[in-house]
């Protein structure tokens, strides 16, 4: 009798508390889900309708205070929607003396996504929240050290060693489609008699 009142009680408290509790756990996980998968070999172009090919490579450029550039830069007009290269959570919305208005997500691999300079972040978007690749994080602008600069968007990549090149996983082919049937394509193992 007393169990079923300690499974009665628990039961209601674990219900009421479901709202608050429920997008915490799944939080939890999609976090955990994104530090064990793998670093992406491809992402995609952040800002919407810049094309791989309108892109340039300016990683190691030289920049103020002896500083190089840790990132890329890119060009478009104020204002264009600057979108997820990548899946992730949004572990930091905020102002910073270099890169203005920035957006900073969690993404696979245990990689962060630096989004900076913009004119203005997405109304929506906050802190924990859940992006997927083209969900809109902001807007082209040249807050921070860009002001005087025509308006571009700032992309960095940290892995867990520090920084590293965005611009090769931009350029990255699409991977090939996988074959719909491996058996039709002679390489599947045969079986030993
Ligand atoms: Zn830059």
């Amino acid at each position: 009798m007393r169990t079923i009142v300690v499974l009665l009680v628990a039961g209601l408290l674990g219900y009421l508390a479901w709202p608050w509790l429920g997008p915490r756990i799944d939080h939890a996980v999609y976090a955990l889900r994104l530090s064990m998968s793998e670093a992406p070999v491809r992402v995609a172009v952040p800002v919407e309708g810049v094309g791989r090919r309108g892109l340039v490579d300016t990683w190691g450029a030289a920049r103020s205070e002896g500083r190089t550039h840790q990132g890329i830069d890119i060009f478009a007009r104020r204002g264009t929607p600057v979108i997820a290269a990548t899946e992730g959570l949004v572990a930091r919305i905020g102002e910073n003396r270099l890169g203005g208005t920035v957006v900073w997500v969690y993404g696979p691999g245990r990689q962060r996504h630096y989004y900076a300079h913009l004119d203005r972040v997405a109304e929506t978007l906050e802190t924990g929240d859940r992006v997927a690749v083209g969900d809109v994080l902001g807007y082209v602008g040249n807050t921070g050290n860009a002001r005087g600069t025509p308006p571009h968007l700032h992309y960095g990549i940290y892995a867990m060693g520090g920084a590293i090149n965005p611009y090769p996983l931009l350029i990255a082919p699409e991977p090939a489609a996988s074959p719909v049937n491996p058996a039709a394509t002679g390489t599947a193992a045969e079986p030993v008699s």
